[in-house]
């Protein structure tokens, strides 16, 4: 037996069992022995009988008598009962439907047997606790046991069983990890280390055993982060020279000044662009921080280098914001900009510089091949394959936080030369990831925001206070300000309970606009509103002619209506922190007093917890270490995708290992960048490449 012999080979999985497990992803011997356990349970202390209370928690030794299998309630169970005695007493036993036990066990056994001790009408008992009959290695009683994660049909007592048994038949496991690290991180050698995760002889080698093995997980990812990293960096790319006058006059002819933030990012952009590497950096900044201009600087500086820019949006209407935008910004400066959506295309021309022209989907992309078009933005349309540039040196992707890294990658291998890469977000990345699954990424920091906007008041609404916070949104209108109100769903489908208390699009701005406010002027939008309709609205609801808007979460990032200053949420609960923040971002972009109002429909602990958070907290970066410690770096944007173990994950938190992972793989990787010495790691990397389909 090895790692890599089939289940199905193994004594005691049949067919179906094969198949369970292969619905939970483990195949072979390896895949079942990295199956960590999710908890344990301590019955290492063998307790006397005269000592048992009800209602506790106990392993007892002692010999089974009086073994009985009934039939109870109108024979809807069937019950084996026993008398468990020891030295110092006697107890009771039942098992509800477990009639085998009755021909399993013998009057007289001596047994081990752990559990609840409660009291049901004949006094106090074990009930259905788990037992074991006596020897010398006990696997589900008398030590501390593993549990493993629930799954169907798929008992902690059969995996206890399998997993023992393969840990004890198998001769051979490889050392996965160099001798050197684990002779100076003094870790249990890997067969050792599998033995005390599963079956630890105490708390503490359980937590040394788990140490090891989060290591090894984040070791692996760093390893192939880094070894990226140092491969980019001996690429070509085009050098865009840093054009100083140039900018000088793009930002003379803002409206407003650059906050010191945004120049200092622009500058470390500029001069990492001149350098004939690809640049590979996120751009970090909270919601209304002002990123677009400064990627607009750089898309600018490549134009004029004779270079093309694709600039990636994940949602169509934050694309059609963006080429409105930077088509405004850049007018005076002769540039060509396209828009490739999944409807309407169109580009602008600096022949014609106040009017957008609708072009074929055909033309756009002969242009585009031509080197006709400077600028193209578009949405996951840009990433298709037919989508070709003629000299693309740069490319701009917002909120990057929504694409995967096999979105990015593919578009990166788009032409000759790799071209620069900025990404930008204001989903903040705590600094232990930003260190692990983005450490192939050079950040900068948006730090501030720009002069003048004032902290958006949010409060949690009870529902008895509905009515007085619609007064308040009406006389905001009255002031002449627009307000969002967002709601989780579009509408009911069948898939709704009935009486499911969740406000929906449709009804809420039925509500809305014919009985809350009827004098005011009411707007929806929603994901299945054909483009052009969802355009009308969101021009619309620029322009002001639209007081509130009705919306689901397609209005979540980037859109930028500075007169908006209420932020209405229906349904806050369901959503994560990180999105509520992006939603309240949507207010306080300009000078106006903004405000968030959530609604929640659970009043369950995490969801307080979250909502308070939003309350207290502004700034998005410490709302993601919150959120971070509530909900764990599973549910983070863009962690799902490496396939992390959960026992890995919650490592993925802690940034002394992450730090002291990072200095280990950055000592393997200089001493030897192929990894030539260390098949393993190499074959580890490489799977780790194919489970992100980066090949
Ligand atoms: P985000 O970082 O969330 O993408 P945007 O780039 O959309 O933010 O900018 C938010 C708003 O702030 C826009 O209306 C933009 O014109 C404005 N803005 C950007 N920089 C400044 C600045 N330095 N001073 C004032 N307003 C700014
Ligand atoms: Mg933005």
């Amino acid at each position: 037996m090895t790692f890599s012999t089939p289940l199905s080979e193994v004594l005691g999985v049949g067919p179906s069992f094969s198949q369970k497990l292969k619905k939970l992803g483990i195949a072979n011997v390896r895949d079942l022995l990295f199956y960590f356990p999710r908890t344990y349970v301590d019955f290492s202390r063998i307790t006397k009988i005269s000592d048992i209370k009800e209602g506790g928690t106990y392993c007892v030794k002692g010999e089974l008598t009086n073994l009985k299998k009934t039939q109870t309630f109108k024979k809807r169970f069937s019950l084996t009962s026993a008398i468990l005695k020891d030295a110092t007493g006697s107890l009771r036993i039942v098992w509800f439907s477990q009639p085998y036990l009755a021909e399993y066990f013998t009057n007289g056994d001596v047994v081990l047997v752990a559990g609840k001790v409660t009291r049901d009408k004949d006094g106090i008992a074990f009930v259905n606790p788990s037992h074991e009959k006596d020897r010398s290695s006990l696997t589900h009683v008398g030590r501390i046991i593993p549990v493993y994660p629930e799954t169907r049909g798929l008992s902690s007592r059969w995996l206890r069983t399998i997993i023992k048994r393969v840990l004890a038949t198998i001769s051979e496991i490889p050392e996965t990890l160099p001798e050197s690290i684990v002779r100076e991180k003094r870790f249990l050698p890997v067969k050792q280390a599998l033995w005390q995760i599963h079956f630890p002889n105490s708390m503490e080698s359980a937590d040394t055993a788990a140490k090891r093995f989060a290591f090894e997980e984040l070791f692996y990812i760093l390893l192939f982060v880094l070894a990226e990293r140092k491969k980019i960096a001996e690429v070509k790319a085009p050098a865009i020279p840093f054009d100083p006058p140039l900018m000088k006059r793009l930002t003379n002819s803002l409206p407003f000044q650059l906050t010191d933030s945004q120049k200092k990012a622009a500058w470390v952009i500029l001069k990492d662009l001149e350098k004939p590497r690809p640049m590979n950096r996120l751009l970090q900044g909270d919601v209304g921080s002002g990123k677009t201009i400064v990627a607009t600087m750089a898309a600018l500086g490549a134009m004029k280098a004779g270079l093309q820019v694709a600039f990636l949006s994940p949602t169509e209407i934050l694309a059609k914001q963006h080429f409105k935008t930077v088509s405004e910004i850049l007018q005076k400066f002769k540039v060509t900009i396209g828009l490739l959506t999944g409807s309407a295309d169109r580009f602008v021309s600096p022949k014609l510089p106040n009017d957008v022209i609708e072009i074929s989907r055909a033309r756009l992309l002969k242009k585009t091949l031509e080197g006709d078009i400077d600028i193209l933005i578009g949405t996951h349309a840009l990433i298709e394959d037919k989508v070709k540039f003629e000299n693309l040196g740069l490319l701009v992707v917002d909120e990057q936080h929504r694409f995967g890294i096999k979105q990015r990658a593919k578009l990166l291998r788009r032409s000759v030369l790799i071209p620069h890469l900025l990404s930008m977000t204001a989903t903040p990345i705590p600094r232990t990831l930003a260190l692990t699954l983005y450490g192939d990424l050079d950040l900068t920091l948006i730090k501030e925001l720009p002069e003048g906007r004032k902290k958006i008041i949010t409060k949690v609404v009870p529902p008895s206070a509905r009515k007085s916070a619609y007064g308040f949104i009406a006389k905001q209108v009255q002031k002449g300000r627009q307000v969002f109100v967002i709601c989780p769903r579009i509408e009911r489908t069948e898939h709704t309970a009935e009486g499911e208390d969740i406000k929906t699009v449709k009804e809420e701005y039925e509500k809305l606009s014919k009985e809350v406010f009827p004098d005011l002027r009411v707007g929806m939008l929603h994901g299945k509103l054909s483009s052009r309709e969802k355009e009308e609205v969101m021009k619309k609801f620029r322009q002001g002619k639209t007081d509130i808007l009705v919306s689901t979460s397609v209005v979540e990032v980037g859109v930028d209506i500075p007169n908006a200053a209420v932020m209405m949420i229906e349904g806050a609960d369901r959503f994560g922190l990180a999105q509520l923040h992006q939603f309240r971002g949507r207010v306080g972009r300009a000078e106006h007093q903004s405000y968030c109002l959530l609604f929640a429909e659970s009043n369950s602990p995490n969801a307080r917890a979250r909502l308070k958070a939003l309350e207290q907290l502004d700034s998005g970066f410490e709302l993601a270490e919150q959120d971070l410690k509530i909900r764990g770096p599973g549910d983070f944007a863009g962690t799902k995708q490496w396939g992390i173990p959960d026992f890995a994950m919650t490592q993925l938190t802690n940034l002394e290992l992450v730090q002291e992972t990072r200095d280990a793989a950055t000592k393997i990787l200089d001493e030897d960048i192929a990894l030539k010495k260390y098949p393993l790691l190499k074959q580890k990397i490489q799977e780790l490449r194919a489970k992100l389909h980066l090949e």
